[in-house]
């Protein structure tokens, strides 16, 4: 019934009741991208794994939650080893880890790191910690002392690979590497993919799967952004001077509702513009209609929901319109990648009220690209 109509989007990606439970107390509510897209396939299959997502992503929970579920908590031999390049990470990562973990009982996890007794980390690691958090540097000491047994380690997580390259740990992380099995998976997470993590995942690693995300989400170089700032009231006469300002357009206009979509393209229509509405309520075969005279230039303007206009790879498109803000703004670059395609250049307009600024800052930090405010053309400016 409704409960597995809402079922959590954790649970969705295969999760155990546990960690749900943990995921609840943090309080996210939606996986993020890179979680998305990596976590699935580190639960399912046995694969090495190249993810690239920018810093803040949440990369720490994409491989920390299918970790935690694929250990074995009732043996205390160390299966996973994760890799990381600082202390404040080792710890902020093995904190997470505890977070993650703190409603499944016997899963130790131990942090190993310099400037601490390395005497005392030996002390934890002999008590049995299932999964390892070490700087390259301290690890590869612990090994030479025998203090560390990585022989039967099945997971080994290099956490922000170019990060530990830059700080020259690439001697420590290949002779930490040769001590493990064979057979290991390696998922390998870093920000950006410079030649050095290449030539890692390629020395290292069997046929990784690659995942990449937040790269695509900073949008086209080819887009600008601008906004318009007017009342709520005025969104749809904003719209039609936008038009008018600009004869060959050839857009999508996106809504937030099927009802509101529905209504500005009815609206259009009756005042005389070349538009159809496409969303969840129509038929497919209007769908198909719909999109078939949009990609023949029969309709100019195509105002959409954002659910129907997923598929659309229509080129050309010259603007798109932000009728409305969408909920998520991460939808943003969604809808502002429907133009700027295939090398050409085109511009992704927001209609905005004053009270909605803020969400502008937001995208803007997304896309990593400043909008321009812009002013609504008068009709005399429409006119010259
Ligand atoms: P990265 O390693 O990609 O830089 P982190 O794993 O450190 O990112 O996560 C950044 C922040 O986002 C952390 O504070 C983390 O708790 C938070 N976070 C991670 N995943 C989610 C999520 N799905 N929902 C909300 N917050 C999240
Ligand atoms: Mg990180």
């Amino acid at each position: 019934r409704l409960i597995f109509i809402n079922m959590n989007k954790f649970q969705a990606l295969g999760l155990g009741e546990d960690i749900i439970k943990a995921v609840n107390d943090m309080g996210f509510e939606t996986p993020s991208e890179v979680q998305e897209k990596a976590i699935p396939i580190l639960l399912n299959d046995d694969t090495d794994i190249v993810a690239l997502a920018q810093t803040g992503t949440g990369k720490t929970a994409a491989f920390g939650f299918p970790l935690i579920e694929k250990i074995d908590h009732k043996s205390r031999i160390t299966q996973g080893l994760i890799l990381s390049p600082t202390r404040e990470l080792c710890l902020q990562i093995t904190n997470e880890l505890k977070n993650y973990s703190k409603y499944i009982s016997g899963l130790h996890t131990v942090a190993i790191y310099g400037g601490a007794s390395i005497s005392e980390q030996a002390k934890q690691i002999k008590r049995g910690a299932q999964i390892v958090v070490a700087t390259p540097g301290r690890m590869q000491d612990m090994i030479n002392r025998k203090m560390v047994d990585i022989s039967n380690v099945e997971y080994c997580v290099l956490d922000e690979a170019d990060e530990m390259l830059n700080m020259g740990f690439f001697e420590d992380i290949n002779a930490i590497l040769s001590h493990t099995p064979e057979d290991k998976n390696t998922w390998l997470f870093s920000a950006t993919m410079p030649k050095e993590v290449a030539s890692i995942a390629k020395r290292f690693m069997t046929a990784p799967i690659e995942i990449t995300v937040g790269h695509k989400n900073t949008g086209s170089k080819n887009v600008s952004h601008e906004y318009y700032v007017v009342n709520s009231r005025d969104r749809y006469a904003a719209l039609k001077r936008l038009a008018d300002a600009n004869p060959d357009i050839f857009s999508v206009i996106f809504c937030r509702t099927k009802r509101d979509t529905q209504k500005v393209a009815e609206n259009l229509i009756g005042d005389g513009y070349n538009a159809a509405a496409l969303h969840g309520d129509l038929s497919q075969n209007q769908r198909d209609l719909v999109m078939k005279s949009f990609r023949n230039r029969q309709i100019q303007m195509l105002v959409a929901t954002d659910v129907a206009a997923r598929g659309i790879d229509v080129d050309d498109v010259t603007h798109v319109i932000n009728y409305q803000l969408p909920d998520e703004i991460e939808t943003y670059t969604h809808r502002s990648g429907r133009t700027g395609r295939a090398g050409k250049s085109g511009v992704s307009m927001v209609i905005v009220s004053k009270s909605e600024l803020r969400k502008i800052k937001s995208i803007e930090r997304i896309i990593k690209k400043s909008f321009e405010k812009k002013e609504i053309p008068s009709g005399e400016e429409i006119c010259q």
